[in-house]
């Protein structure tokens, strides 16, 4: 356990003496979700549609599997998605793109996490500001046509589409029970009555009332393999690791969780740990005779710059009832269906503006002469499924 897992299992004075501040947080949240309800304060609405996808609770380690899986939902239907959200909890920084190349101290890790298993194939833009973070993202990249916004559960300022709240009540995530700052709660548990998707990874009997507007979907984290830090399409499981020479490099901060996920390898394995603000370099990776370092993935990313292929991250993909899936969708079709949001869509390809053909259900880039299709309501933006228009074909 680190501390703030020691100090969210535990009510000791000091969690008494936070518990007013609590009330306060409570009374505070209460009164802006009012006034928003009644429209006193408004919500600004994106150009695109937003999914908002974030835990009820402050440490939840599961999230980005979560995100990855819709990510990859979203670009097999032919949609252009991208991420937004703070990066970490106290970024004050303006708007700014995250890549492999990233620091960690800017980026948080968390999102240079997403961008190495995500291969860099969808944008992820970080900032103070959601909605500025939103808007310049589609200014850069005005083909993104979804955006999914990695936390922002109280963020109400950000108008959403569709909101996925996960929620594992067990001792891990849970803690005392308590609200923020006593505990790991962001919120009120009546607060996923507001939500369109539930997710967890108990059964449901287990999750608090929903109300009758959000679904509870059921999430299973698949067995444990290890991700190339360089390739992360490469991937090994546990028995690929027992027959190579292997070194460890951890820092204090995620150390004592990491020894706890190696023990099931039989491998001999040494294990190294730095301080926890320990920065990386070169010199840290002179090991000979060492066929693959493993690493938490929260110190992995800070490495990236080495540019060591031997750099491995233990990695848990998710599973999802399709439900979710339906939920998503439907509510992308309800908003593509406006004329408006079909308008606003630009050809991949050369960023130019489309024309819509409402009788063939088609968008149309005239000087790539290339025919999007919307299928099922959804527009496939992929220019290798576009049809190309023949040259007898007039385009009007
Ligand atoms: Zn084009």
């Amino acid at each position: 356990m680190n501390w703030s897992e020691l100090y969210w299992h535990r009510i000791t004075p000091l969690h008494l003496l936070l518990w007013p501040a609590s009330l306060l947080y409570i009374v505070f949240q209460t009164i802006r979700r009012y006034l928003y309800r009644r429209a006193i304060l408004t919500a600004v609405k994106i150009t695109v549609p937003v999914i908002v996808i974030d835990s009820i609770t402050a440490n939840n380690t599961e999230k980005s599997p979560i995100l990855i899986w819709v990510i990859n939902l979203l670009k097999s239907y032919g949609l252009r998605p991208a991420i937004i959200g703070r990066g970490y909890p106290d970024n004050y920084h303006r708007p700014m793109a995250v890549t492999n190349a990233g620091n960690a101290r800017l980026t948080g890790d968390e999102s240079l996490l997403l961008s190495n298993m995500l291969h860099q194939s969808c944008p992820i833009w970080i900032g103070y500001d959601r909605i500025e973070v939103a808007k310049a993202l589609l200014q850069t990249h005005p083909e993104c046509n979804v955006l999914v916004c990695n936390d922002g559960l109280q963020d109400l300022r950000l108008h959403r589409d569709t909101e996925v709240i996960v929620v594992n009540t067990n001792h891990v995530n849970f803690g005392n029970g308590l609200i923020m700052p006593a505990g790991p709660l962001r919120d009120r548990l009546s607060r996923l009555k507001n939500a369109d998707a539930v997710l967890t990874a108990e059964s449901r009997q287990q999750v608090p009332d929903v109300g009758r507007r959000a679904r509870v979907f059921r999430f299973d984290l698949q067995e444990q393999k290890y991700v190339n830090l360089m390739q992360p399409i490469l991937a090994a499981n546990i028995n690929e690791l027992n027959e190579k020479r292997i070194y460890a490099i951890a820092t204090e901060t995620n150390a004592q969780r990491f020894v706890d996920n190696l023990k099931f390898l039989k491998a001999a394995l040494t294990i190294k740990t730095f301080p926890a603000e320990h920065k990386f370099t070169q010199k840290d990776f002179e090991l000979d005779n060492v066929q693959m370092i493993l690493m938490p993935w929260e110190d992995a990313v800070k490495c990236l710059g080495i540019n060591d292929a031997r750099i491995w991250y233990p990695w848990q993909e998710c599973q999802i009832e399709p439900g979710l899936r339906e939920v998503i969708l439907q509510r992308l079709r309800e908003k593509f269906m406006d004329p408006k949001l079909l308008d606003i869509l630009v050809c991949p390809l050369c960023k130019g503006p489309l024309i819509y053909k409402k009788d063939n259900q088609e968008l149309i880039c005239k000087p790539d002469r290339l025919a999007y299709s919307i299928r099922d309501g959804i527009p496939v933006m992929l220019e290798d499924e576009a049809r190309a228009i023949p040259p007898e074909e007039d385009i009007k």
